[in-house]
C-alpha cells in the first residue's frame, strides 16, 4: 500500500515532507528512534480510508528505555531539575510561539489524521493548544507552598510543592494535539519528566509537536513520546515501576484496567474517562438558541467529544417543537472530509464507523422513534449520518441510551417537572458534563447544583479555556485538568518542620 492524500488538500510544503517521511520514528532521550523489534503500525486517513504512513510500534523495550531516559532527565543534578521556574516558562512559551508558527501543518496533519474540518483544527484547537502552553507557561513561577500555623512552639512548620517524576501520558484520538497539550503543559510546567503515548488512530501531529518540543530546547529526555498500540505500549507504560504517575484520558473501561494495574506498584493515577451527558431544555428558554446549542452539543466533532449532549432533554411544552427544529437543523449539516466547507468529517476509523452503526441498529429495532439520519454516508470514508432519536421515560435503560455512543448520534426525550429531570438526567454511571438551557437564571443555579457533573453549562455548550478545571464525577474519572487544579494533579506536597 502507499501513501495517498486526499486529492482536495492542498498542503504546506511541511506538512509534504512530513507526510513523505512515510516510516516515523519515536522520541527517547531527545533522539528519533525506530522501534527496538522494528515493528510499525499503518496510520489511515478516516475520509478516505487511504495509508498516510507507518508510525514505530512501541514495544515493552522501548518503554524501559523512554522510562530510562525520563528518570535520567529527572535526576536531583540533571539540567532540568536544576532549571529555574523562570527558564521552565520561557521554554513553554517558546513552544507556544512555535506551535504558532507551525500551526497551518499541524492543523494539516490532525485534519489528515483524524478527519476533523481543517478550519476546526486551525481556528479551534490549534489556538487552544497554543493557548494552554501559555497559559502553564505563566504558572511555572507561581507554584507555591505554604506556611501552616501550626501550635508548636518554636516551629517552623512549611510545605513545598514537588514534581512527582516521570509521568505517563495517554491520550485519545478525538483531538490528538490539544489533548497532548492538556496534559504535556501542566507536567512540564510543575517539573516533571514525560512520556507521551498518542492514540494508534492519531499520532502524527504529536510527532511533530515532539519536534517542536526538541527544537525549543528542552533538554534530552524531558519530553519522550512513543507511537504505540494500547497494548503493549500504553500497558507497559501503566506496569512499569519507573513511572510515577499515569494521567489517562480515554474509555472507561480502560481507565478501569489502568487503576487496577496501576495498583500493583501504587503508580499515580489521574482519569478522564467517558460521558453521556444531558443537556436539558426548559419551555422558557431562547428557543433558536437551544436547538442550536443542542445540536452542536451532540453532533459537534462529529459526536466524537467526551462531553457530547447526548441525551437531550426537553420540557414537554416545547418538546414536539425542539424535536422538529433540531431535525430540521441536523439536516442543514455538511458531512464531508476536512478539506471541503464541511462542518463534520467522519468518525475516526472504520471499526468507530461500525460500532456507531451498531449503536443506530439497536436503537431501531428497540422500537424507539428514530427521526433522521440512521446510516453510513457514500461508500468511501467513514461518515455517519447526524442521527436523531426519541424516547419516553421507558426507554431511559436501553443501551442506546446508557452507553457513550461516541458519534453523531441523540436521543431526545420529553420532561414533565423538575424533580423528574433531576433524577433522569443524573440517572447515569457517568458524570462528566451536562447543559441547563432557561432564561430563568434562579432555575439554572438551582439545577447546576443539582446535577451530578464535573462541568455545567447555561445556555451554552462546549465551553472549555485553559483556566478552568475540567474533569468528571462518577465513573467520568477524579482529577481535574486545566486550570489551577491541574497542578495539584502534577505536584505532591512535602511538609517541612524547622524547630528553633
Ligand atoms: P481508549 O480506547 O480508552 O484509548 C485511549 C488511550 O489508551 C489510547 O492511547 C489507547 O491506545 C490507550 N490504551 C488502550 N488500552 C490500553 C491499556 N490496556 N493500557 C494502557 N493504555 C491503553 O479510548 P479511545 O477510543 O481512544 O477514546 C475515546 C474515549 O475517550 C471515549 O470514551 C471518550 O469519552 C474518552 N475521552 C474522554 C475525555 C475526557 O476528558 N474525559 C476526553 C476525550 C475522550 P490505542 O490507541 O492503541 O488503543
Ligand atoms: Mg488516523
Amino acid at each position: 500500500m502507499t501513501i495517498k492524500i486526499h486529492e482536495a488538500a492542498s498542503l504546506h510544503e511541511n506538512t509534504l515532507s512530513f507526510i513523505h517521511r512515510e516510516r516515523h520514528k519515536l522520541l527517547i532521550g531527545g533522539v528519533w528512534v525506530e522501534a527496538r523489534s522494528g515493528e510499525t503500525f499503518e496510520v489511515f486517513d478516516p475520509a478516505t480510508g487511504d495509508l498516510l504512513g507507518h508510525a514505530a510500534a512501541a514495544g515493552e523495550e522501548d518503554v524501559a528505555m523512554a522510562v530510562a531516559a525520563a528518570r535520567a532527565a529527572f535526576a536531583p543534578d540533571s539540567e532540568w531539575r536544576r532549571m529555574t521556574p523562570q527558564k521552565r516558562g520561557e521554554l513553554l512559551w517558546k513552544v507556544a510561539d512555535l506551535i504558532e508558527a507551525n500551526a497551518r501543518e499541524l492543523a494539516e496533519l490532525d485534519t489528515l489524521d483524524n478527519g476533523k474540518p481543517y478550519r476546526n483544527s486551525l481556528y479551534g484547537d490549534v489556538p487552544q493548544v497554543v493557548a494552554h502552553f501559555r497559559y502553564y507557561a505563566g504558572w511555572t513561577t507561581k507554584i507555591e507552598g505554604s506556611v501552616p500555623p501550626v501550635s508548636v512552639p518554636n516551629t517552623l512548620n512549611y510545605t513545598r510543592r514537588e514534581p512527582l517524576g516521570v509521568c505517563a501520558l495517554i491520550i485519545p484520538w478525538n483531538f490528538p494535539l490539544l489533548m497532548a497539550a492538556w496534559k504535556l503543559a501542566p507536567a512540564l510546567a510543575c517539573g516533571n519528566t514525560a512520556i507521551l503515548k498518542p492514540a494508534e488512530q492519531t499520532p502524527l501531529a504529536a510527532l511533530r509537536l515532539g519536534e517542536l518540543m526538541v527544537e525549543a530546547g528542552f533538554p534530552a529526555g524531558v519530553v519522550n513520546i512513543l507511537t504505540g498500540l494500547g497494548v503493549p505500549a500504553g500497558s507497559a507504560l501503566v506496569d512499569h515501576p519507573g513511572v510515577d504517575k499515569v494521567s489517562f484520558t480515554g474509555s472507561t473501561e480502560v481507565g478501569k484496567l489502568i487503576m487496577r494495574n496501576a495498583s500493583n506498584n501504587l503508580t499515580k493515577v489521574s482519569l478522564e474517562l467517558g460521558g453521556k451527558s444531558p443537556n436539558v431544555v426548559f419551555k422558557d428558554a431562547d428557543m433558536g438558541k437551544a436547538v442550536k446549542g443542542a445540536l452542536w452539543a451532540v453532533f459537534g466533532n462529529t459526536g466524537q467529544m467526551c462531553t457530547a449532549g447526548s441525551r437531550l432533554f426537553v420540557e414537554r411544552p416545547v418538546y414536539e417543537q425542539v424535536v422538529e427544529q433540531l431535525s430540521e437543523a441536523a439536516g442543514g449539516i455538511r458531512v464531508g472530509h476536512g478539506w471541503d466547507k464541511s462542518h463534520i468529517g467522519p468518525v475516526v476509523s472504520q471499526e468507530q464507523m461500525e460500532r456507531v452503526l451498531g449503536y443506530i441498529d439497536e436503537g431501531r429495532s428497540s422500537g424507539i422513534e428514530m427521526h433522521r439520519g440512521g446510516g453510513r454516508l457514500g461508500e468511501r470514508g467513514y461518515f455517519v449520518e447526524p442521527t436523531i432519536f426519541s424516547h419516553d421515560a421507558s426507554g431511559d435503560d436501553l443501551r442506546l441510551i446508557r452507553e457513550e455512543i461516541f458519534g453523531p448520534v441523540v436521543a431526545v426525550t420529553p420532561f414533565d417537572d423538575w424533580e423528574e429531570v433531576v433524577q433522569r438526567a443524573n440517572h447515569t454511571e457517568y458524570g462528566l458534563a451536562a447543559g441547563i438551557w432557561t432564561s430563568d437564571l434562579s432555575k439554572a443555579h438551582r439545577l447546576a447544583e443539582a446535577l451530578q457533573a464535573g462541568t455545567v453549562w447555561v445556555n451554552a455548550y462546549n465551553l472549555f479555556d485553559a483556566a478552568s478545571p475540567f474533569g468528571g464525577y462518577k465513573s467520568s474519572g477524579f482529577g481535574r485538568e486545566m486550570g489551577k487544579e491541574a497542578i495539584d494533579l502534577y505536584t505532591q506536597v512535602k511538609s517541612v518542620w524547622v524547630s528553633y
